[in-house]
């Protein structure tokens, strides 16, 4: 207000100190729902946790020593993530028991990133760099990647962890990788003298 009359001044400045109130209350309200939110979050994750089994200590080392190949590949950013946000387990907990999973090797909760390992993850792989390969994929889906995305990804960049055709082409994993990532990325595949061989 422009007014020059002394009463509506004073009007003014009544007024200001009631405009506070409103304020503090949204103050309030927001931590209370912040608050709740994370108390829902903590109480799910929890519920994730003891509605499955952890490692056994030599399933750790297997993954221990995958998440060293990352390292060493100088696939930092993922290897933090597996290594220090990350909890591993053993069995499904109840979100995975209730959605069912797609992967063979491993599913993983976002964004609680709980990173459940099935027994075809330690048998099937034919070394640590296979298991990194998987642990790779399953990094993607820890930062929000889909499953197109963390495939796609990892296919891109599995020269760069020396998982290669020339070492690794008749095993399993390779093979399962392969076909889905073929299927899902037909460009991907139109390269070499014949057009439809791997382009990275
Ligand atoms: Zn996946």
């Amino acid at each position: 207000m422009t007014g020059e009359d002394p009463t509506e001044q004073q009007l003014d400045q009544e007024a200001a100190p009631e405009a506070s109130p409103p304020k503090r209350g949204f103050l309030k309200r927001l931590t209370w729902v912040v608050g709740a939110t994370f108390l829902a979050l903590l109480i799910c994750y929890v519920s994730l946790l003891v509605t499955s089994d952890g490692l056994q200590p030599d399933q750790r080392e297997q993954v221990q020593k995958a998440i060293a190949v990352l390292e060493q590949q100088g696939f930092n950013r993922e290897a933090f993530i597996l290594k220090r946000l990350s909890v591993f387990r053993s069995t499904d907990n109840w979100w995975n028991r209730y959605i069912g999973h797609r992967d063979a090797y491993a599913a993983t909760n976002f964004p609680f990133e709980v990173v459940t390992l099935y027994p075809e993850f330690f048998d099937v792989p034919v070394d640590d760099k296979e298991r990194a390969a998987v642990l790779l994929h399953e990094a993607g889906h820890l930062m929000g990647d889909g499953e197109d995305a963390a495939l796609e990804s990892t296919w891109r960049r599995k020269q760069r962890l020396g998982w290669t055709v020339d070492r690794y082409h008749q095993t399993r994993v390779w093979d399962a990788t392969e076909k889905l990532t073929r299927s899902r990325f037909p460009y991907m595949f139109q390269c070499g003298a014949d057009g439809q061989s791997d382009c990275f």
